[in-house]
């Protein structure tokens, strides 16, 4: 099961953005990445297109690895670690290490 998973909100430990925070869009396990709202931008050059008349450069959100992320726990605002407690149908469910709310 994924420490982090899509909708988490997560906090960068390492690197340009860190300390900043923001919305996971897509997880992609196999690779240890993520992606997340706003953080890490790349800037982007677009061809021009029907939808996009003038082109020009945008800026997009790039992978991060997995490594640098950490939850934020929704309950006591903190950046958390996760762990697992058993569930009630007997299947895993996260906690925060912290506060032990569900996350
Ligand atoms: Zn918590």
């Amino acid at each position: 099961m994924a420490r982090i998973k899509k909708g988490d909100t997560v906090v960068v430990l390492s690197g340009k953005d860190r300390g900043k925070s923001g919305k996971v869009l897509a997880v992609w396990p196999q690779r240890d990445q993520a992606l997340v709202e706003r953080l890490n931008l790349r800037k982007h050059f677009e061809r021009r297109t029907q939808q996009n008349p003038a082109g020009g450069v945008i800026e997009r959100e790039g992978a991060i690895a997995l490594s640098k992320l950490t939850v934020l726990c929704a309950k006591c605002r903190k950046p958390t670690r996760v762990g697992w407690s058993s569930a009630e149908d007997g299947g895993k469910q996260r906690i925060c290490r912290k506060c032990k709310e569900r996350v």
